[in-house]
């Protein structure tokens, strides 16, 4: 018989989501007239931009005809893409990247999930406590966790994010090689500024670790001192992997498309002590085993980089960033602390006290038909929040936040 790979078995269930999702599904068989709003979808509600939807009804009409059919694409993408997100990704921000970094994929999950097989397994990974998930299964996946004991692996560093601090890590103290920072945060909103990121970047030269750099919400950034990409510290090529999306820029949840970039300046180390580069190994990775993100899809990306993609595309970020905004001042008003809603379509909020975030998501739901997130889902620092999104419709947000007003208010009687 076949053996398993049995690091899966070390994997802790994905239960959040589905928790989450069994206990609305309970809830509507009780109540079958109830009206649920969720504030717990990570996922977009607005449509496409029409230059995204011209162009990829462009790129299917170029399919029909032999001419301009196109078959397999290059496993790095197509280099007008890539020429197009070297351009205003970052040459338009001073940063020097070539198309030849760019690894253009179906979306961030893939890459910050398959970027860790070109490292060592003896390498040791740190994650921030609370962690969008996928930054530690795929390296329990890969074997590089060690055994799952009182709540955290044996073998992960664990970078706490406390309210004091604004949500944000300090230093490892283990000296880990790989590095996972996410900013924008899923799920605290919490942005790094310059300041923090060229902390990490000093550290990592300092300690040869590596940086991987979560930018799936740079869009939502809107203020001068958050740097949209890590590439903005001096020096950052050498130490760092950055990773985009789509997904919530352009509302490309269900199109899939996103990139990664891996500087040629990056080196990794064999056990001898040779200099070997991170580039050409994400190459071969990817040349073996991806063959490339659709034509149409391509099309479709590099609509969004054109004077009209940016402004329709603006204009659906704002839809969330106003979301954001009423939620946040919402829960201000209900007396609540809460992180986020800037730079973020994510609203961190401490749940009331004496409650669990499991507590308050099962009160929200029961009393005020909300759905959210509990933030002990994304690690043991997420005890005593929730996190609440700013992707439903402008209606269903306001709505919600009168809602929760008033259920908080409830509970202080
Ligand atoms: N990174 C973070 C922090 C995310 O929250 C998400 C999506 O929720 C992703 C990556 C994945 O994005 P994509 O849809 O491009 O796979």
């Amino acid at each position: 018989m076949a053996h398993c790979n049995e690091n899966y078995l070390n994997l802790q269930g994905a239960y959040l989501f589905a928790t989450v999702r069994q206990k609305q599904n309970a809830y509507v068989e009780a109540h079958p007239n109830a009206d649920i709003i969720s504030l717990g979808i990570g996922d977009v509600t607005q449509p496409l931009a029409p230059a995204v939807i011209e162009a990829m009804h462009k790129a299917v009409d170029e399919m029909a005809h032999m001419e301009t059919f196109r078959g397999y694409g290059p496993e790095q993408g197509y280099l007008f893409l890539r020429e197009a997100i070297a351009k205003h990704d970052f040459k338009d921000r001073g940063c020097d990247i070539s198309p030849d970094e760019i690894f253009v994929s179906d979306g961030a999950k893939c890459d910050t999930g398959n970027m860790q097989e070109i490292f060592a397994e003896s390498d040791v990974v740190a994650v921030t406590d609370p962690v969008y998930p996928v930054y530690v299964d795929s390296n329990v996946m890969a074997g590089r966790s060690g055994k799952f004991v009182n709540g955290s692996y044996e073998r992960l560093e664990y970078l706490p994010c406390y309210k004091e601090c604004g949500f944000k890590a300090n230093l490892p103290s283990h000296d880990p090689m790989i590095i996972y920072l996410c900013s924008p945060n899923n799920p605290t909103g919490a942005a790094l500024n310059k300041k923090d990121l060229t902390m990490w970047v000093k550290y990592a030269k300092q300690t040869g670790s590596v940086i991987f750099f979560d930018a799936a919400y740079e869009a939502f950034i809107t203020e001068d001192d958050i740097p949209h990409s890590i590439y903005e510290i001096e020096g950052a090529k050498k130490v760092a992997i950055e990773f985009r999306s789509y997904s919530k820029t352009a509302g490309f949840t269900g199109v899939r498309c996103g990139y990664c970039v891996v500087p040629k300046e990056l080196m990794l180390e064999t056990k001898s002590g040779e200099k070997v580069s991170a580039n050409a190994l994400w190459d071969r990775r990817q040349c073996t085993k991806f063959n490339g993100c659709s034509y149409i899809v391509q099309r479709g990306a590099e609509a969004i980089y054109t004077e009209e993609g940016q402004k329709e595309i603006q204009a659906t970020l704002d839809i969330y960033r106003n979301n954001a905004r009423v939620i946040l001042e919402g829960v201000k008003e209900a007396g609540l602390t809460a992180c986020g809603g800037v730079n973020s379509p994510y609203v961190w909020l401490s749940v009331p006290k004496g409650m669990t975030s499991w507590e308050f998501f099962d009160y929200l739901l029961n009393e005020a038909q909300i759905i959210c997130t509990p933030g002990s889902g994304f690690g043991p620092c997420g005890e005593g929040y929730v996190r609440l999104t700013s992707f439903n419709t402008p209606e269903l947000t306001k709505e919600a936040v009168e809602r929760l007003k008033k259920a908080v208010k409830k509970l202080e009687k």
